[in-house]
């Protein structure tokens, strides 16, 4: 737990980013420091090695980072979710409602056809806060005949109830909990 703290401590906060009243969690200072960033990925590497992981999905963009860093580790492949028109070949893609308007997340059709029937797959995001992307995620790794065994965030900011959605159907673990 101490390690936890910090771990949090080497992660920065940026009042009124990108808007006033908006604490930003800024991870660019966990990447930056070796001994959190190399502790993070060793916690999970340990949470995950047993858990037959056969993909790993990222959200853009930070969760790129920590995703690709995990799948080296783990010797798993890894799968990019991204915003709309960024991925270069055929995609699914799954929308989801924002506080104004929609949003959208794509996987390429074919990232998960390796062979396997109902591939494992861990999503991974740096944090997770009204859970609206991480849900549209979750659904759109079901679609492509992925079976979403866990959603892993770095950080929760559990006070927005994020996770409450994707837990009705999948396991929610965070490294981190702000409150
Ligand atoms: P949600 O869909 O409301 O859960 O927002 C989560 C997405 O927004 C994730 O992809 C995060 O990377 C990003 N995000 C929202 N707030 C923060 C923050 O404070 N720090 C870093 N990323 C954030």
């Amino acid at each position: 737990e101490s390690e936890k703290s910090h771990l949090l401590a080497a992660i920065r906060n940026v009042p009124d980013y990108p808007k006033p009243g908006i604490q930003f969690k800024d991870i660019t200072t966990l990447l930056n420091n070796p001994e959190a960033f190399h502790f993070l990925m060793d916690h999970l590497v340990k949470r995950y090695a047993d858990m037959d992981i056969q993909y790993i999905a990222g959200i853009e963009s930070r969760g790129f980072i920590f995703g690709a860093a995990l799948a080296s580790l783990l010797r798993t492949r890894f799968v990019p979710i991204r915003k709309p028109g960024k991925l270069p070949y055929t995609t699914i893609s799954e929308k989801y409602s924002l506080e104004y308007g929609v949003d959208e997340v794509e996987l390429h059709i074919d990232a998960f056809s390796h062979g396997l029937a109902h591939p494992r797959v861990l999503l991974i995001d740096d944090l997770i806060a009204t859970g609206g992307t991480a849900n549209a995620a979750v659904n759109l790794i079901n679609k492509a005949g992925g079976e979403c065994v866990e959603a892993c965030f770095i950080i929760n900011l559990t006070f927005l109830r994020g996770d409450e959605a994707i837990k009705k159907t999948t396991p929610v673990y965070s490294v981190l909990e702000i409150d």
